[in-house]
């Protein structure tokens, strides 16, 4: 009974507050979360998950030695992806973090190079940032991935001890590894 009420008033909700794609405004069906499917596929994946000594690897071998490197889509300015994490991060949409993760994490769990992972490490805030935006996106996206692959989350392993500049003020080279 309690579950049929709860359902009956979502649905009474949606029909008046019907949730829309946070891309392109379209109202959501009930199977649809944040994202709508057109602008999901739409966006640019690496498929750097299937690739070894893909680009981004390479990168990262070149300052130090790394199992294995992907990133989920291609970054462009204008482009869906960069108003999604705009969204993300600046706007308190951190649902959208949980869906790209979730989807990430299935092309991860079909991937070779990545089903066999022990554990999900999310880079933290600085404690100072995170009680200002509420909340750590990159947790967020973790906890998706976590959830698709069925894979545990550690958010204590790793601290940030310095308080870095805002990424959006560095250019292409300072935002690269230094370490
Ligand atoms: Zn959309």
């Amino acid at each position: 009974m309690l579950g049929f009420l709860k359902k009956f008033f979502s649905d009474f909700f949606y029909l008046i507050y019907p949730e829309v794609c946070l891309n392109c405004g379209k109202h959501l069906s009930v199977s649809e979360e944040c994202i709508c499917l057109e602008c999901l596929y739409k966006l640019p994946l690496t498929n750097f998950h299937e690739e070894k000594n893909n680009y981004l690897e390479q990168i990262f071998n070149e300052k130090c030695k790394i199992e294995n490197v992907t990133s989920y889509v291609f970054f462009s300015k204008k482009s869906i992806i960069q108003k999604l994490i705009h969204k993300l991060k600046y706007n308190g949409k951190k649902e959208i973090g949980l869906i790209i993760g979730k989807q990430m994490g299935l092309y991860l769990f079909n991937s070779k190079n990545f089903f066999c992972i022990d554990l999900i490490i999310p880079i933290p805030l600085h404690k100072k940032r995170e009680k200002t935006r509420g909340y750590n996106q990159s947790e967020w996206i973790g906890k998706g991935i976590s959830k698709s692959m069925n894979k545990k989350m550690n958010i204590n392993s790793v601290v940030r001890s310095v308080n870095t500049e805002t990424q959006t003020k560095k250019n292409k080279e300072e935002r690269e590894l230094k370490n």
